[in-house]
């Protein structure tokens, strides 16, 4: 991406995109389970050690869940969903911060009738997320709250 000092916010389509950004898929097809995510790196410098990125999900769509060692600031920027962060859910909303720490699943699902549309910061070297294995994966379901999120049908309070 070369440089540019201003870099135009459009509206394309519905989705939010920026002058000269490009328009990419989340994760290469079939990488790990996901729905309707599209992703566009906003910084990204050989002179600094983070990146920003800015992540689209389409209504009643969801990003994977997934672990690893690198942690993400998150700022949401549009719409509202639910994200799921270590063993609890949480409702987020436009301008609301995400904390997400290393070695925490994490998942991030629009609402059925909204996108969730947010800014990500990340180290720009950074390990490989993990997926999780049945056993994780049936712990976290045995979490009620969890395992409706799991299902897509969490609805906050
Ligand atoms: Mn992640």
């Amino acid at each position: 991406m070369s440089e540019s000092t201003v870099r135009a916010f459009q509206q394309q389509d519905d989705a939010f995109r920026w002058s000269g950004v490009e328009l990419r898929a989340y994760k290469e097809e079939g990488a790990a389970p996901f729905r309707d995510v599209t992703r566009q790196t906003l910084f990204a410098r050989a002179d600094m050690h983070g990146e920003l990125r800015y992540f689209e999900v389409a209504a009643a769509g969801h990003s994977t869940l997934e672990r690893h060692v690198h942690a993400h600031a998150v700022m949401i920027l549009r719409g509202r969903g639910e994200v799921l962060v270590g063993e609890q859910v949480h409702p987020v909303k436009a301008l609301d911060l995400v904390s997400v720490p290393p070695l925490t699943w994490h998942q991030f699902r629009a609402a059925a009738d909204a996108p969730l549309g947010f800014l990500c910061m990340v180290d720009a070297q950074r390990d490989r997320p993990q997926p999780p294995d049945a056993d994780e994966i049936a712990r976290l379901r045995a979490i009620p709250a969890v395992a409706a999120f799991l299902a897509g049908s969490y609805t906050p309070r």
